[in-house]
Formats: structure tokens, sequence, C-alpha cells
């Protein structure tokens, strides 16, 4: 029988970023000690952790010292390889297993398991030649996208097609590596529901969080989703079915399509807090990352609980563009807190914090937030 990590521990985070980050202010808060593992330095986490370690994933020596001196890992960026996995259990547990992270760093394998469980997942074909993607877009028609099988994120490493004269090109711009072609999705709206499994099997959720994207990068959340309640039944029950069949322990986020005929299609897990979840460290009882905490130490699952309509836009780099932004107006809002991640370089596109409203109902919540948002751009 496995004891519980009790506060006073030290947790390891493969990964350094946000999520790391926010995980690192719950776990301190409880009073646990953070190491974090990644190869940057003064990075998001780190800069919250008691123990920042650079070092590459590839270095398993490194991997196996970070590991010695915690008593669990776990992970923030599941693109990190089985391999680092495997060496950090030499000496800890890794929570969630590494069953998990090998078949959510992989889009083929995730689809193909998801399907084998009979759960609906958006039409696709693997490919593994040029062929093969010309074959795929005749059965599943045009448009569609192609997607590298592995290691893909926020849009990276896709390319929609939308003829088949267009298949050669496509192919060559994702460097002629195994892919997944899949249908494209006239979706009503995209959603997603964020789970959290026990070491003893304990199962709670947030419910069904609609999103909006922007440039394939998640612009905005709310909670909760304004969908029929059958969908909302459907997809927990979707969620629930996902990580009881993968073993998780800890927070697995399944993003959804919901189309126009009102039916559910997964489009990808994430084996960790999602940002889908941000709102619920200001809006909910028990937020994701205390959630992945708790599971990762064995202890009960705490609330899911939401206390008021919540909506979250995300800060991406661009809102640098004009300057810097204007904090002071943001802040004058008050039922909106803002998270900045601590990173340097405002990039286009880069996820630099975000925002959170909450509101009376989820309509008043996404109009504050939004005009919270505006309010920063020195321009206007
Ligand atoms: P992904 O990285 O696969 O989650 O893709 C990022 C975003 O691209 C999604 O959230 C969607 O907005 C869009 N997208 C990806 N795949 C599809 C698809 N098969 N059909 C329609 N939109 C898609």
């Amino acid at each position: 029988m496995n004891r519980p990590i009790l506060p006073g521990a030290a947790i390891g985070v493969l990964g350094s970023g946000q999520l790391g980050r926010m995980f690192a202010i719950a776990a301190r808060r409880m009073g646990y000690r953070v190491h974090t593992f990644s190869p940057d330095s003064d990075t998001p986490t780190g800069q919250v952790a008691d123990v920042e370690t650079t070092a590459s994933y590839d270095d398993l020596d490194a991997v196996r010292e970070f590991a010695r001196h915690v008593q669990v890992v776990t992970f923030e960026f599941e693109n990190v390889a089985a391999e680092a996995a495997q060496a950090a259990a030499t000496f800890a547990p890794v929570r969630p297993g590494g069953f998990v992270l090998h078949t959510t760093q992989h889009r083929l394998r995730e689809k193909t398991f998801l399907r084998a469980q009979g759960l609906p997942v958006t039409p696709f074909v693997a490919c593994q030649t040029l062929a093969q993607v010309e074959q795929g877009l005749r059965e599943l028609g045009c448009p569609a996208v192609l997607k590298t099988a592995g290691f893909g994120y926020d849009g990276k490493g896709q390319h929609k097609i939308t003829s088949l004269e267009q298949a050669a090109e496509a192919w060559q711009a994702l460097g002629g590596q195994e892919a997944v072609l899949e249908a494209f999705v006239d979706f009503a709206c995209e959603a997603s529901v964020v789970a959290v499994r026990g070491s003893d099997g304990e199962f709670a959720h947030y419910g069904l969080v609609e999103n909006t994207h922007a440039r394939h990068i998640l612009d905005v959340s709310v909670a909760p989703a304004l969908l029929p309640e059958s969908a909302v039944r459907d997809a927990v029950a979707i969620a629930r079915a996902v990580v009881e069949a993968l073993e998780v322990v800890g927070v697995l986020c399944v993003e959804f399509f919901y189309t126009q005929e009102g039916r559910l299609l997964i489009n990808e897990l994430a084996p960790r807090p999602h940002n889908s979840g941000h709102y619920t460290f200001d809006a909910n009882v028990t937020s994701q990352f205390e959630q992945q905490l708790r599971a990762v130490c064995l202890l009960p699952l705490g609330s899911t609980e939401q206390l008021r309509p919540a909506a979250m836009a995300n800060l991406l780099g661009d809102v640098w563009q004009g300057g810097e932004p204007d904090w002071a107006a943001a802040t004058a809002f008050p039922d909106v807190k803002l998270h900045l991640y601590g990173k340097q370089e405002a990039r286009p596109g880069r996820k630099m914090g975000h925002l959170t409203a909450l509101g009376n109902s989820v309509q008043e919540a996404v109009t504050t937030v939004r005009a919270a948002r505006n309010s920063l751009l020195p321009i206007r």
C-alpha cells in the first residue's frame, strides 16, 4: 500500500513553464518543496521553485540525480522523452505513469487508443507516405488537416489541405515524417473537460468549458460552457472513460469539437493541467493545480465546486507589441485576476500570462475579461 506524500516533502516537476509555475505555487502554499528540471534557467517554474535544475532531458544521469532528491516526479509538459521518465522512475514514482505519457505524446497512438476504446474521435488516417496522404484525402474528403504524429501542440506541425493537389506541399511542409490526416471538423464550438483521477480511482471533474482559439492558440475560455446539459453529461462521461482507460493518476484534459449536429469528438488529450483550466485557480474551491498535487501525492481530491461563473483570456506576447501593457488599467477591474508567468521575452504567439474574470453570469465574466485585456493595450 502506497503511503501519501505529505507537506514538507519535495515534488519533482519535469518541465518549467507556466503550468509548472502554477503547480509550484499551489504546492508551496501547502508546504511542499518543488524541484524543477528543464534545459532552461530562470524559468517560469524555476522562479518560484525551491530548486531549479538546468540540464537536457537526454542527460539521463542528470534526470536520475534530480529524481534522487524528490519523493515523486510529475510533469507539466508531455513531450518529455519516455527515456527521461523511465530514468526518473528508478528513484521516485512518476505520476501519471509512463503509459499515459507514451500514449498521449504521439497523436497516432493517442487516436488509435481512443478509437479502440470505442470513444468518439475525429475521423483520421495514419500516413507514412505521400501516397497514403492522397488516399486518405479520397477517403476523408477535403478540407482535411495533416498533423505530425509526434510532438505537436498549439497548431504547431499542422497543415490544412483544401484540395488533393495540395497534398504534396503539405507533406513536404511537415518534413515527410509520420503524420495523421484528420477530417476537418466544421465545429459549432470547441470545449474541454479537465478531469482528475486519484490513485485509488477517485474521479473528479470541472464540468465543460467552452474555448475560443485564435491562430490555433487558446484565446478565451468560459466556464461553465453554455451548452446543453446532455452535452455536458456526455463530455464528462467520455473524460471519465479516458482517465479510467489510461489509469491516469493526476489531471488530464480532454479537448473536444462540438459539431453543428451536437456531437462530441475528441480532438486531443493533455495529460496534465491545461490552459482551459486556469480559471480554476481563482474560481474553484480546489484548482486543477492543487488537484494534480493531491493526486500525485496520493491525498484525497478536493472539491471542484465553482464559486462564480468565470472567463479566462490569454495574454500572448502580441499584447506587448505597442510597448509595456497598462497593468494599472487591468487591475482597476476589481473582479479580474492578473497572472504573469515571469517570461522575459514577449514574442508574438508566446503565452506570457492570463486574466481571469469572475462575474454573476458567464456573459458578464467574458465581457469583463475582454474589456480588461483591451485596457492593457497602450495604444487604443
Ligand atoms: P491541435 O493542436 O490539434 O489541438 O489544433 C489546434 C487548433 O486547430 C484546434 O483547437 C482547432 O481550433 C484547430 N483544428 C485542429 N484540428 C482540426 C480539425 N480536424 N478540424 C477543425 N479544426 C481543427
